[in-house]
């Protein structure tokens, strides 16, 4: 069975002004990457429709979206964190941010494709029920998993979150939700500087010290991830999908390579076929290196549809 790869065109068009590390251009380089290697002849291409605001509203306040939307700019930039900034695109972006990840549950829960890969701006991990932070608004991955809780009979969700940052907006939405598992690893100290202490019962939380390098994502991964998974046995996994702890991306120390990458896939995709029918959804988070992020990402994709 193929895998869906779904994008919109919006995603090119947020953008938080010169300089700025979240650049339109990531997703152009992951898509041109994608295409040079192959990757997308084995995937079939959807234009992300948008979220509607009842899906939205499964994981933000009703307040905090009218917020975001009355403030939206009509042109130049509105900052909602010193980091975080609206252009007169942002918010079309992100309600198909979000969709793509909706119509990617609705794809792989009915089975017309076997995985998804949503490469879209803007990010969502760190956006939280009540507030966007961290270059992030709508929590894409969260939409999606309230989605296949809400319209199919799935009762157990994974969200796996390899993202260098602590995805802190999945954990304050999903925290003591019994239906979801997160597991995550990210690197200690760094922004937006929680996630130590796990936050509920489903919150598998997995600090790691700066320069531990990919032996400690395989420690995390063996040692405290797969044993919380295979307890759980996820009907679905979603993947919160971040390349920034590669060591080439100055946001981090991690030190992590393409292999690992290639290395934390498989054992997602494993976790996925033993319990979930093989059924990933995968959500482009950070990554600010453009060959390194398209590579990363590539290597990532090139398991997630059976290539490798
Ligand atoms: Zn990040």
């Amino acid at each position: 069975m193929l895998s869906a790869y779904i994008t919109h065109p919006s995603s090119l068009l947020h953008e938080m002004g010169p300089g700025h590390p979240d650049c339109p251009e990531r997703v152009s380089a992951i898509q041109d990457c994608l295409l040079s290697r192959g990757l997308l002849d084995f995937m079939v291409p959807f234009t992300a429709p948008a979220a509607s605001r009842a899906q939205v509203e499964r994981v933000h306040t009703t307040l905090y979206i009218a917020e975001l939307v009355a403030g939206a700019p009509a042109s130049g930039y509105r900052r909602i964190d010193p980091d975080t900034l609206m252009n007169a695109h942002t918010l079309d972006a992100a309600w198909h941010a979000a969709g793509a990840s909706v119509l990617a549950t609705e794809l792989v829960a009915r089975r017309e494709v076997s995985s998804a890969f949503c490469n879209v701006r803007p990010a969502g991990h760190h956006a939280t029920r009540s507030a966007g932070m961290g270059f992030c608004f709508f929590n894409n991955a969260a939409v999606g998993i309230a989605h296949a809780l809400a319209e199919f009979d799935i009762q157990r969700i994974a969200l796996v979150d390899f993202d260098v940052h602590h995805g802190n907006g999945s954990e304050d939405i999903f925290a003591g939700d019994e239906r979801v598992l997160m597991v995550s690893t990210f690197e200690s100290g760094l922004y937006p500087f929680n996630g130590e202490e796990a936050s509920g019962p489903n919150m598998c939380n997995v600090p790691l010290r700066r320069y531990s390098r990919g032996e400690a994502l395989r420690d995390a991964v063996t040692n405290h991830w797969l044993p919380a998974l295979d307890a759980f046995r996820p009907e679905m996994v979603f993947v919160s999908a971040g390349f920034d702890a590669h060591r080439d991306d100055d946001m981090s120390s991690l030190g992590w390579v393409e292999s690992d990458y290639t290395w934390v896939t498989r054992e997602i995709v494993a976790v996925a076929e033993r319990h979930a029918n093989g059924r990933i959804i995968s959500l482009l988070e950070g990554g600010y290196v453009l060959p390194v992020l398209a590579r990363c990402a590539a290597a990532h994709v090139r398991v997630l549809i059976g290539a490798d």
